[in-house]
C-alpha cells in the first residue's frame, strides 16, 4: 500500500471519530431547568463517567456528541434531581415497618390501626408514629387508659408527628424503668395525674422509649433502608440530608452505597456520640455519601410544646417549653465539631431556642464566613433575631410545608408571634439562599407538596385561599434552587451537585408537568416519570 495512501486513511479514521465524541448518554428535545446562576434554560446535554459533559440545544449536542443511547424527551420537563435538605432518611426506613398514625381523625381510629397493624404484623413491641391530637375533636393529650386495658403484656409506644413526644402503656413504663419522682426525669417531661404517669412523656424522656424499642436485625435494615430509597426516588429525590444518625447507620449506607445497592446520595448527619466523634475527626466524603455535620437539638416541637419560647405560651400561660440541651453541653459539642471542621445544624423551633442558638453560635463564627452553621427549622423568629442570620453567615435550614400544617392552629399556640413564624421570605432575604426541606417523616416525603407550599402557601385543599402570611412566599424559581442548589450548598456539596453543568453529577429528573408554569391547581398532582443518578436511570 502507497505510504500516502495509509496516512491519508488514518487521518480518515481520526477525523471521523474526533468529529464527534462518544459519550454514554445524550438527552434531547426536553424543556431543561438547568439550575445554574443565571437561572438558563437548555434543551439538550451528554454524559459521560456519570458526569454532565455539555449543556446545550439539541443541535448543539448533537453536532458535537454521539452516543449508543439517546433519549428524546419530546418536549418534557427536566430539572436537577431534587435534595432534601433536612429529612430523617433512617427514621423513614423504621417507620416502614411502625402503625401509620399520621392523619387520624381521633383517638379512636388510633386504637382501630394499632389494633389492624399489629394483627397484620404482630411485633414483641407495638409502635405507631404520627399521631397529632390538633386533628381531633378533643384537642387535648390522649392517655393510656385504653392501651393498658387493650394490651396489659405488651409494650406500646406511640410517637406523635413531630417525634416529640410519646403515649407509652404501663408495660412500656415499667420494661423502660420511669418511676413517678424519678430523678432522671426532666420537669416537664412526663404528665402526672393524681400520682400516675398518663402515659405523655415529652422530649427526652421521650427519646428513652423509642430506643427502648428493639432493633431490627441487619438483614431487615437493609431492606428498610432499600424501601425508604424506593419512596425517595418515587418523588423525585436523588440526594437527602439525614438530620442525625447512629455511626452504625452511617457505616450501613456507606457499605450499601459502596456495593452499589443504595445509588440515592446521602448527606448524613451525626448524632453527637462519643463513637461519631471518634470515628469523624474530620469531614468524611465518598461519590455518594457526605459526613461533615453535627446535628444538635435546641428545643422540641409547638405542637407538644416543647418548643422553648421567650413568653409563656398564648394557650398555656405558665408555660414557656423545654430547652433540651445545657449552654455548657451545647458549647462543648460545638467545640469539637469548630475543632473537626465540622458544620453544625440545631433544631430550634421557638424563638428562646433560635436566639440562644444563634447567640451561642456567634461565639464560634465571629462575623462573616464560610463554615455554613445551620439552624434547622428556624420556625418563630423574635424581630430583633432575624438579622443574626446574616451577620454570623447562619443558614436558616426550613420546611415550607411545615407552615401550611401548623397554619391553623400554631395562632393559638404563640398569637401575635406568628408573624415572625415560617418566615421563609425574610430568612431567605438574609444569605440571598436558602436550602428547603420535609423534615420527613414527619410530613410527606413528596418535595413537589413543599414546592407548592413554599410557593402559594396553601395546603392541600388550597387553603387558606388567599395564602398564608403571603409576605413570606417565595417565588417558583427560588423554590426550586432551595430543593437543588441551595440545598447542596448547604452541605458544601454546590461543586458536584445540584444544578444541570459541566462536570456536575449528572443527577435529573423527568417530571409529567412543567411545575414552574403549571397552574396552581396542576402542582401538587405532578408525578415523577424518571429519576436518573449519576446517569443511570434508577428502577422504582
Ligand atoms: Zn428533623
Amino acid at each position: 500500500m502507497n505510504r500516502n495512501f495509509f496516512l491519508w486513511g488514518c487521518m480518515m479514521v481520526m477525523f471521523g471519530c474526533s468529529s464527534k465524541e462518544q459519550v454514554d448518554l445524550l438527552v434531547v428535545h426536553a424543556r431543561i431547568y438547568t439550575v445554574d446562576n443565571n437561572f438558563s434554560k437548555a434543551e439538550a446535554f451528554a454524559v459521560k463517567d456519570g458526569r454532565f459533559v455539555a449543556v446545550g440545544s439539541t443541535a448543539q449536542i448533537r453536532a458535537k456528541y454521539t452516543s449508543d443511547v439517546e433519549l428524546d424527551m419530546q418536549g418534557a420537563s427536566l430539572y436537577p434531581g431534587f435534595h432534601d435538605a433536612h429529612c430523617h432518611f433512617i427514621s423513614l426506613g423504621k417507620s416502614l415497618q411502625y402503625a401509620d398514625l399520621r392523619g387520624a381523625a381521633s383517638y379512636q381510629e388510633i386504637l382501630d390501626r394499632v389494633a389492624a397493624h399489629q394483627t397484620a404484623h404482630p411485633m414483641e413491641w407495638i409502635v405507631g408514629a404520627g399521631w397529632d391530637q390538633n386533628l381531633w375533636e378533643d384537642k387535648n393529650f390522649p392517655t393510656n387508659r385504653e392501651l393498658n386495658r387493650l394490651y396489659p403484656k405488651t409494650p406500646v409506644v406511640l410517637k406523635r408527628i413531630d417525634g416529640h413526644a410519646v403515649v407509652a402503656n404501663e408495660e412500656a413504663i415499667r420494661r423502660v424503668g420511669i418511676k413517678i419522682n424519678d430523678a432522671a426525669v426532666s420537669t416537664g417531661e412526663a404528665q402526672v395525674k393524681n400520682g400516675v404517669f398518663t402515659g405523655i412523656f415529652l422530649e427526652n424522656t421521650a427519646d428513652r422509649f423509642l430506643n427502648a424499642v428493639p432493633e431490627p436485625s441487619t438483614e431487615e435494615q437493609i431492606r428498610l433502608v432499600l424501601d425508604a430509597a424506593k419512596l425517595c426516588y418515587q418523588y423525585g429525590l436523588t440526594s437527602v440530608s439525614d438530620a442525625g444518625i447512629s455511626l452504625s447507620s452511617i457505616e450501613l449506607l456507606d457499605t450499601l452505597q459502596q456495593q452499589g445497592r443504595l445509588k440515592l446520595r446521602v448527606d448524613a448527619w451525626m448524632e453527637p456520640s462519643e463513637e461519631n466523634f471518634k470515628r469523624f475527626k474530620a469531614p468524611y466524603r465518598t461519590d455518594r455519601l457526605t459526613v461533615s455535620c453535627l446535628k444538635l437539638y435546641m428545643d422540641g416541637a409547638i405542637g407538644s410544646r416543647g418548643a422553648w419560647m421567650l413568653a409563656p405560651y398564648s394557650d398555656d400561660p405558665k408555660n414557656t417549653g423545654i430547652p433540651v440541651i445545657t449552654d455548657k453541653q451545647f458549647m462543648a459539642y460545638c467545640q469539637k465539631a469548630y475543632n473537626a471542621g465540622l458544620q453544625v445544624a440545631t433544631h430550634c423551633i421557638g424563638d428562646a431556642a433560635n436566639r440562644r442558638a444563634l447567640d451561642l453560635y456567634a461565639h464560634f463564627l465571629k462575623g462573616e464566613n464560610d463554615l455554613r452553621w445551620r439552624v434547622e427549622h428556624a420556625q418563630i423568629i423574635a424581630p430583633e433575631d432575624f438579622e443574626k442570620f446574616k451577620k454570623y453567615s447562619i443558614i436558616p435550614s426550613v420546611q415550607p410545608t411545615h407552615a401550611t400544617s401548623d397554619m391553623f392552629w400554631a395562632i393559638d399556640r404563640v398569637g401575635s408571634r406568628l408573624r415572625g413564624g415560617y418566615a421563609n421570605q425574610e430568612l431567605k432575604d438574609q444569605l440571598g439562599w436558602i436550602p428547603f426541606g420535609t423534615d420527613f417523616p414527619v410530613e410527606e416525603v413528596n418535595p413537589v407538596y413543599t414546592f407548592f407550599a413554599a410557593v402559594f402557601r396553601k395546603n392541600l385543599d388550597f387553603l387558606p385561599q388567599e395564602g398564608f402570611q403571603m409576605e413570606n412566599a417565595v417565588s417558583r424559581e427560588d423554590a426550586l434552587r432551595a430543593m437543588t442548589i441551595w440545598a447542596a450548598k448547604a452541605s458544601f456539596d454546590e461543586g458536584v451537585k445540584g444544578s444541570i453543568e459541566p462536570g456536575k453529577w449528572a443527577d435529573f429528573i423527568v417530571l409529567d408537568r412543567d411545575i414552574m408554569t403549571a397552574g396552581e391547581r396542576e402542582i401538587p398532582q405532578a408525578k415523577v416519570v424518571s429519576v436518573f443518578i449519576a446517569g443511570e436511570k434508577i428502577d422504582f
